[in-house]
């Protein structure tokens, strides 16, 4: 997702009390950004934010930080945000390829993919957000026992990330091809912008849960 230049973008995210400007600065010390030590779930490249904020407000003991990479994208988050201000959840504009100089080693209790970007051409693989460069970074962030949750209607792109597991250590608790067509793994599903529009043009939706 990648919107056309929003003039004022970067200035509406410069001042916002909702996003966290200098990230590095607090790797280790989320607890103190939120003033409690609750578990820390992220998503990586979050788009407009409404599944974070939606599990913010399903699960205000969980603390949430939605990362995204383009500021066009961001500022749509922070507009839902002065809207409906939410405790439990801050944004940081970033690309993920930073993500071990923000997060502390074993801080992440949760990270969440939604509909990554597919980078089809080979020679972009290990910009893939599930790929084995990526699962290398989340094994330092990600506590014992920590989980990663991937959702997308990109078979390939599921197809790689199943693949990548075994040679990066990881194992899945949890994997279908159609989640909206498995009863018990729907309930409690919280759909992402993208799920949302897929899956009503008949998309099935793949999803895996992985741990080490
Ligand atoms: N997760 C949302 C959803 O499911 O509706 C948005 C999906 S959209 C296809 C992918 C998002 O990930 C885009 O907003 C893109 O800018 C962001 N993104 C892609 N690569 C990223 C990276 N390396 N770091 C941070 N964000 C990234």
């Amino acid at each position: 997702m990648r919107l056309k230049n929003v003039p004022g973008s970067r200035e509406v995210i410069a001042e916002s009390r909702f996003v966290i400007h200098n990230p590095e600065e607090n790797k280790g010390k989320w607890a103190g950004v939120f003033g409690n030590d609750a578990p820390l779930h992220i998503e990586i490249g979050m788009g407009k934010g409404r599944f974070l904020m939606d599990m913010a407000k399903l699960h205000p003991e969980v603390n949430y930080v939605g990362i995204e990479k383009y500021s066009s994208v961001l500022l749509r988050a922070i507009q839902k945000m002065e809207e409906e201000e939410l405790p439990n959840v801050r944004f940081i504009r970033m690309d993920a390829e930073e993500i071990t100089n923000v997060f502390g080693r074993g801080e992440v209790e949760r990270i969440y993919l939604n509909f990554s970007d597919p980078w089809p051409k080979d020679r972009h693989a290990k910009r893939r957000l599930p790929s084995r460069q990526f699962l290398a970074r989340y094994d330092e962030i990600l506590k014992k026992d920590g989980t990663i949750e991937f959702k997308t209607d990109n078979r390939l792109l599921f197809d790689f990330a199943l693949e990548e597991l075994e040679p990066a250590g990881w194992r899945a608790d949890v994997v279908t091809f159609d989640l909206h067509g498995d009863e018990k793994l729907v309930q409690g599903n919280v759909m992402t912008e993208y799920e949302e529009r897929f899956s009503s043009m008949g998309n099935p939706i793949c999803k895996y849960i992985i741990r080490r």
